[in-house]
């Protein structure tokens, strides 16, 4: 699409200013105009930067002269009229800035921009050029000669002077000069080093050990060994040690790489390079599952609603079959000449539900993970592009890939929180945002859930969305029985000695005992062990954020959950010099330890943000429990996402209470899913599994409408509640965090700005500003505003339109001028 005829480009850049830029087009330029090709501008006086045209048109800047676009660098735009169109929407819903979601959303790869280099021109004849040429542009072309380009720092070098750009810009203009980018390099094949154990090592236990023996007293050789051995079970898995590690990964944490080296040189591990080729061909190998007959009815169902409405809310209970139905519609889409995209929680991409998709579809299938370096993403990106990816799979910041014709976007758990970004901005609800995407190409979303987020379970009662419902589990499985183990007779802090969890161990030894296996789930929000003085009660705290450290038993280390500041346990009190220091609190580490001490011949797991912190943890804890290696597997918000192990009878839900008590108007709501989902893991073949939730309140109303599978009553209820306190879905919620490194100035900052927003004249309820909860992170004090806004369009775009304005104008006051504002829009 030539945009010849129009004198004008708004460009996007990547600068935190809330809106797009007008350059001239010049005349040499017009005809590789394109909406979405990147280009090289100037910005400000100094800076040379490369943003993507967002439109072109006839209308002059008012405030400024409008600057000449310096070079077009795509021949095919980078990214397509739709994309553009999304982040419009997305900077203007979410309150951020287009240069922050195009920042989100381009891999780095295709960003910016200073390794902008030139090259000359090959066509250009210098000796009868038509114009003169001046001084210092000579000594550029000179250098030009020597060497085959030149990046911009170059360029200044050889001149001695710090702003090259008008010299460049003239030379351009001149047609001496081409300035272009690195992109190619980029696009590679990546090599990757990387090391492993010595096979003939890795395959004999006694070698194994005579090269511990060999390193004793060799520290920092030895952790590099027993990190390796974490990684790569070498006994278990000699295949994955054929693969190796990635070095830089097994050197991440400070390790030296002599030591490395010297374990090469001593024949213990062995470099090697590989070309990662991420993405492997696969056949499909798996024809789909032939539907069941209420799943048949379910697609026939989503079918039907599509026919009227963009958006269908799948409402399917555990173990209904959901992904089944999902192949079905994807495949038809696909066959349709469409795309597809499905979004999943970060956590349940590693798992079965995507090895269950690679089966029926190959590698016409992408995979988009968090984890991805930016080589990863690129390649995905480009298999968007090329048309070799026509389904996607993948976490929330998919739906910034490059489609251009989506037929279906699924959202799988569409009730999970981590659909939302907190940090750092566009702060979108990917849900929400897939529903936008999906409208903008005339394409259909299915939300699927067993547990459906009241919003999208509000707009299906409310028939803006489809609704359609499975009851029973697939084939002779059924939803599992519900015991409360009441703890409220015991007043013992240590919940494993309590008579009350006398039912909790009778399960698990009855599981054990059939050679079936346990999961337990304690959840960890809100909750995490920490070190206490028995005289004074001092409580290690964090230097730079108003929070506890929490206890670390393995790295014997006391830990901020917020900014990683860590520090060794202390021996003596540090306030009063007591030695008497012990664990408050019980995590998962010592819910581990006390059960294995309990059920001695029973194989634990822990799964945890401590043991999946490297790259393949996850995967292979679930592969060691999906083995049968592992019987009892404790875990914390992680084990409730999607898994399907046909042996897990039972599942303890560990000091239920916690999951009920959180100061914010979803907790019942969260409460319920989550005590549903990880209930939904057990039993899911033939046996019946059993849960078991530890509670010192029985009779809390959530409970008996969990058991009851009551969904629908207890979001009516909860809807009651949510009107007459005015929280959404009856209202539209913007939080606003002011943030300094000064008390004072934060207060005065959010006050100033709590006056401004109260003046706007739209039906609006303000609330605050208050010190946050956690008053300080990272040394930054931080004030909370909370606005509760008519859920009418027009309120919301106003209400949005002004807070923009006043956000720039404080900022501009010199007193304000380091004030941060973080706008959340639909916070979670
Ligand atoms: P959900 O996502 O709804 O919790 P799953 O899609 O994981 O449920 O399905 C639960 C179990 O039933 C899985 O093991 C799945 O393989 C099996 N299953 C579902 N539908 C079929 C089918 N039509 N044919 C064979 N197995 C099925
Ligand atoms: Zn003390
Ligand atoms: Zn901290």
């Amino acid at each position: 699409m030539m945009e010849s005829g129009k004198n004008f480009a708004d460009i996007i850049l990547p600068v935190p200013i809330p809106r797009m830029f007008t350059y001239k087009i010049p005349k040499n330029l017009a005809s590789e105009i394109q909406i979405g090709a990147r280009v090289i501008v100037q910005f400000g006086r100094k800076k040379i930067l490369t943003g993507i045209i967002g439109k072109v048109h006839n209308k002059p800047p008012q405030a400024y002269d409008a600057k000449p676009i310096l070079e077009v660098l795509d021949d095919q735009p980078s990214v397509n009229p739709l994309q553009i169109r999304f982040w419009v929407w997305m900077a203007s819903y979410y309150c951020c800035h287009i240069g922050e979601v195009m920042h989100a959303a381009l891999p780095s790869g295709l960003r910016l921009s200073s390794e902008s280099k030139v090259q000359a021109n090959p066509n250009f004849d210098r000796e009868n050029a038509a114009y003169p040429m001046d001084e210092r542009e000579d000594k550029i072309l000179d250098a030009l000669e020597n060497q085959a380009e030149l990046s911009y720092e170059d360029c200044e070098k050889i001149l001695g002077v710090k702003t090259i750009h008008p010299i460049l810009k003239s030379l351009v203009a001149k047609e001496a000069v081409l300035i272009f980018e690195k992109v190619q390099e980029k696009y590679s094949p990546k090599i990757e080093t990387r090391v492993r154990i010595k096979a003939e090592i890795a395959s004999d236990k006694k070698a194994l050990e005579a090269v511990f023996e060999g390193l004793a007293g060799k520290a920092k050789q030895e952790s590099i060994l027993l990190k390796y051995l974490r990684d790569v079970p070498v006994f278990k898995n000699i295949k994955l040690n054929e693969k190796g590690v990635d070095k830089a990964t097994l050197l991440e944490e400070g390790d030296s790489e002599s030591s490395l080296k010297t374990l090469i040189k001593n024949g213990v591990f062995e470099s090697f390079k590989v070309v990662v080729n991420r993405i492997e061909e696969m056949e499909p190998e798996k024809e789909p599952a032939k539907l069941s007959d209420s799943q048949e009815q379910a697609v026939a169902e989503i079918h039907q609603h599509f026919e009227e409405k963009q958006c269908v809310l799948l409402h399917g209970i555990t173990g209904s079959g959901k992904t089944e139905i999902y192949i079905r519609l994807i495949q038809e889409i696909l066959e349709s000449g469409s795309q597809v995209l499905m979004l999943l929680p970060e956590i349940a991409l590693t798992t079965q539900i995507v090895s269950r998709l690679q089966q029926v579809f190959g590698s016409k299938m992408g995979v988009y993970h968090s984890k991805y370096s930016d080589n990863e993403r690129v390649e995905v990106w480009n298999g968007v592009l090329s048309g070799r990816f026509s389904f996607v799979v993948g976490v929330r910041s998919s739906i910034f890939l490059p489609f251009d014709s989506l037929g279906l976007i699924i959202v799988d758990e569409e009730h999970e929180s981590s659909f939302k970004q907190f940090d750092p901005a566009p702060r979108f609800q990917a849900r929400d945002s897939a529903i936008m995407l999906a409208y903008f190409h005339q394409a259909k979303t299915l939300l699927g859930s067993a547990t459906p987020s009241f919003e999208s379970y509000f707009n299906a009662l409310h028939e803006k969305y489809g609704y359609v419902q499975l009851h029973q589990r697939y084939g002779e499985a059924q939803l599992p029985q519900y015991n409360l183990a009441n703890l409220s007779a015991d007043r013992k802090k240590n919940l494993l000695k309590l008579d009350s969890t006398r039912l909790m161990r009778e399960k698990i030894q009855d599981a054990l005992s059939k050679n079936e296996q346990v999961l337990i789930f304690q959840n960890r929000r809100g909750y995490s062990p920490y070190i206490q003085c028995e005289d004074c009660g001092w409580t290690g705290q964090c230097v730079q954020c108003d929070v506890s450290l929490t206890y670390h038993q393995f790295a014997e280390e006391m830990r901020c959950h917020y900014c990683g500041y860590k520090e060794k346990v202390p021996s003596s009190c540090p306030a009063c010099g007591s030695t008497q220091l012990s664990t408050m609190g019980m995590g998962t580490e010592r819910i581990e330890e006390s059960l294995s001490m309990l059920f001695p011949e029973a194989r634990m797991g822990r799964m945890d943000l401590d043991t999946t912190r490297n790259k393949y943890g996850y995967q292979r804890l679930l592969e060691e429990f999906g083995a049968g290696q592992i019987d009892i597997l404790v875990g914390t918000q992680m084990i409730t996402k999607g898994l399907d192990f046909g042996r897990v009878t039972v599942v303890g839900i560990w000091d239920g209470d916690r999951i009920l008590n959180f100061p914010d108007f979803r907790a019942g709501e969260r409460a319920y899913q989550q005590i549903t989902q990880v209930a939904g893991r057990a039993g899911r073949r033939a046996t019946q599994g059993e849960v078991i939730i530890q509670t010192r309140n029985p009779e809390n109303d959530i409970f008996e409408k969990v058991i009851k599978g009551d969904y629908y009553e207890f979001f009516r209820q909860e809807m009651m509640e949510r009107k007459k306190f005015y929280y959404p879905p009856y209202v539209k919620l913007v939080k606003i965090t002011t943030r300094h490194s000064d008390f004072k100035t934060t207060e005065k900052a959010a006050n100033a700005l709590h006056r401004e927003m109260a003046q706007i004249p739209v039906k609006k309820i303000v609330l605050g500003p208050e010190k946050a909860l956690i008053g300080r992170i990272k040394n930054q004090y931080q004030f909370e505003s909370m606005i509760k806004l008519d859920r009418s369009g027009t309120t919301q775009t106003s209400f949005k339109e002004r807070l923009a304005e006043i956000l720039e104008e404080l900022q501009s006051r010199p007193e304000f001028r380091s004030v941060r504002w973080i706008v959340d829009v639909d916070p979670s």
